[in-house]
């Protein structure tokens, strides 16, 4: 539940905004990025404003495509990245016997989203059992039944999809216990929203009622699609308006969640049943084939205290019109083409700044990743991950958490107490690189060439019942909940592991045959920042096994704050070109932002001893006139090179704990006083700041 991830911040929501039309198949190979020093604009100085300096040509060369909400120096990977997996589901994609149960899987399910005549001829008829459930519930008694069911359907309702908070009703899966992380118990979240988050329904500022407003609309058009009556259509959507701003309002914002002291609640069965009659965790349980917890943790049982007082209040009759919501809203991608444009238009197009829908074609790779991952993940890795860069990235870890380590031996204001404890969690982390150690068994997932609906209800049910099973098991230490091709990275505070998929270890931000100095700026930075992650104001709480266990002296603990305060102040600012009042909030950005700092002071000290070791110095001058050093900070910036729609920007800062690429630049580097060496700039510019904060 308290996965901290790198993320470049919107990966993670474009399988849930992106979502289709129109086909059109660019056969073109993408192009990756590799990183250019003489892209710099040396009309501007690097010392007034060094994201500018080092990303403008870029960004002037490279707008955003129709059909995406950003376009980074890592946009052209992630279009290397689906054409590998078109490529492979496309050659398991013809019927034949021959073919291994993993290239029927992943070809059949490349066949059946790409029939888009077949998905318009049946029309909802893929949705009509479920419908007909639905309507058929004769008491508000049978309603838990029928959450259980629809927690098995679609992506959303299990935790490898980060989303946990749109899950019908609630949330349910299995987790490591916060005290006793070799414990998997029942953790039981907040949920029942559509929209990003509670904000969306209840601030009152003008964008944002005018975002509700056109909700509404969109609600009433796909109820009309499904084939209601205007009438019926526009008093259902008042229905479900008013159900989900009601279970809005109880939620636990997402600042006060990322405190694990604030979720950490746990309750037995009694408890449960006592918090939310209304709620039959018997049947639920038994619904969902969920083995027996110790406990189950409560995220907010705020939250839970009013959803079972709504359930109590509702009449069956708006509850049914809540959960046909549910349903045709999440199936809608997989729908008619009027169903799908209706839900782009609404969450990709007005949410988010999508101008135009995706390729069907990228839009299958995508959906693919997500239900099948690891079964494609296998061909990726063959094809993109030779065993040298794993060698090599395994090299740049080890060196950054030396680094770590002489860091944490050498700050001054930590007690040798604490310190001796950080050290042994240090020593704990386990590091993960490419893929997992063995592949994950889809046997179970029936996947068939007619019904896209079906197969992604089918990989859904699967992954959800995969998490819950893992309650009262021993912990599996192996699984990963990135899939290879992610171009992302994660730290784990209960596992203790940082995580580094094959997707992300390749150009611009990994390139084997490149100088150090510019692998460390970009990949070493992300390495950095996962590492740092196990100590910023999240991570600090776990210890080395990864439980929520306080191993801090009172005054290093109050050390620590007020480094984190300067951090979350220094990042409490306006976002410049995203209209007016879009402000980063410092206080959810506090963990990326102490990651991103310390990941890549990581990094230099990492690489500067590598230099060493070999004879040369940070100041070297290469063949090119740069020095190692300033090459390090323009690989750095070179990787976080952004266009991003306003629309976006918005979304992001509301409910997303990493700053703006921009931030991510600036901030990082005006904190540092090797930045200020590697370009000579003085007290008083821009990038020399004279608060600098740092933490590690
Ligand atoms: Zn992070």
């Amino acid at each position: 539940m308290s996965i901290s991830r790198f993320a470049l911040a919107f990966v993670l929501f474009l399988p849930l905004m992106a979502l289709a039309q129109v086909p059109a198949m660019d056969a073109a190979t993408p192009k990756l990025d590799h990183f250019d020093p003489n892209l710099v604009d040396k009309s501007i100085s690097p010392c007034d404003d060094f994201y500018k300096y080092a990303c403008d040509k870029w960004i002037t060369a490279n707008p955003i495509p129709a059909d995406e909400v950003y376009w980074s120096t890592g946009s052209g990977l992630e279009r290397w990245n689906d054409n590998v997996l078109r490529e492979t589901m496309e050659a398991a994609s013809k019927d034949d016997p021959k073919r291994t149960p993993v290239q029927q899987k992943i070809g059949d399910y490349w066949a059946a989203c790409m029939d888009e005549s077949g998905i318009e001829a049946a029309g909802l008829k893929p949705l009509q059992l479920e419908l007909d459930r639905i309507a058929a519930l004769k008491s508000k008694a049978e309603i838990t039944l029928e959450i259980a069911h629809l927690h098995h359907l679609f992506p959303g309702a299990w935790e490898g999809s980060d989303n946990q908070t749109n899950a019908p009703f609630f949330g349910f899966s299995g987790g490591q216990d916060y005290d006793d992380a070799t414990k998997v118990v029942g953790q039981i979240d907040q949920g029942g929203l559509s929209l990003p988050s509670r904000d969306y329904y209840l601030n009152t500022d003008e964008k944002s009622v005018e975002t509700l407003k056109k909700y509404r609309a969109h609600i009433e058009k796909m109820f009309m699609l499904a084939g209601e009556t205007e009438a019926q259509a526009s008093s259902d959507a008042d229905t479900v308006l008013a159900l989900e701003t009601a279970l809005a309002k109880p939620q636990m914002d997402n600042v006060k969640r990322r405190d694990p002291k604030n979720i950490n609640n746990k309750f037995t069965l009694a408890q449960l049943r006592e918090l939310t009659p209304h709620i039959q965790w018997e049947v639920y349980l038994k619904a969902v084939n969920a083995p027996a917890s110790d406990h189950y943790i409560v995220s907010s049982p705020e939250f839970f205290r009013a959803e079972d007082k709504l359930l109590a209040d509702e009449p069956l009759g708006k509850w049914q019109t809540y959960m046909r919501w549910q349903l045709i809203s999440r199936a809608a991608p997989y729908l008619t083409k009027a169903m799908d444009s209706e839900n782009f238009d609404f969450f990709a197009k007005t949410l988010a700044g999508q101008q135009e829908q995706l390729p069907r074609w990228r839009r299958c790779t995508h959906w693919a990743d997500r239900d099948l991952g690891e079964a494609l993940g296998q061909a990726y890795v063959d094809r993109a991950f030779p065993p040298e860069s794993k060698a090599r990235t395994l090299e740049m870890v080890h060196a950054i958490e030396n680094a770590m380590h002489g860091d944490i031996e050498s700050v001054s204001w930590m007690t040798p107490a604490t310190k001796e404890q950080a050290l042994a969690k240090l020593k704990g982390i386990e590091d993960k690189i490419g893929y997992p150690s063995h592949w994950r068994d889809y046997t179970p997932v029936k996947i068939t060439r007619t019904s896209l609906l079906g197969n992604v209800e089918q990989a859904s049910s699967f992954e959800f019942e995969r998490w819950v099973a893992k309650i009262g098991k021993p912990v599996d230490r192996t699984e990963w909940t990135m899939t290879p091709p992610t171009i992302n990275a994660y730290y784990d505070p209960q596992l203790n592991t940082i995580n580094f998929p094959a997707g992300i270890l390749q150009p611009p931000f990994f390139e084997k045959n490149m100088d150090d100095s510019v692998n460390y700026g970009a990949i070493g930075m992300v390495i950095g920042h996962e590492l740092t992650h196990g100590f910023d104001d999240q991570g600090r709480k776990f210890d080395a096994k990864g439980n929520l266990r306080d191993w801090w002296t009172a005054e290093d603990a109050k050390q620590y704050d007020e480094r984190g305060k300067c951090i979350s102040d220094e990042y409490t600012q306006d976002v410049p070109d995203a209209g007016p009042g879009v402000k980063q909030n410092g206080l959810l950005t506090q963990g990326e932002d102490t990651a991103d700092n310390g990941g890549i002071h990581l990094a230099l000290l990492a690489l500067a001893a590598d230099l060493q070791r070999q004879g040369k110095s940070l100041n070297d001058k290469g063949p090119d006139g740069w020095t190692e050093l300033q090459r390090f900070f323009l690989a750095h910036a070179y990787s976080w090179c952004s266009n991003i729609r306003p629309e976006i920007t918005r979304l992001i800062v509301t409910t997303n704990p990493h700053s703006m690429p921009v931030f991510r630049v600036d901030n990082v580097e005006s904190n540092m006083p090797e930045f200020a060496q590697a370009f000579g700039c003085k007290a008083g510019q821009r990038m020399v700041r004279a608060n600098a904060c740092r933490v590690w």
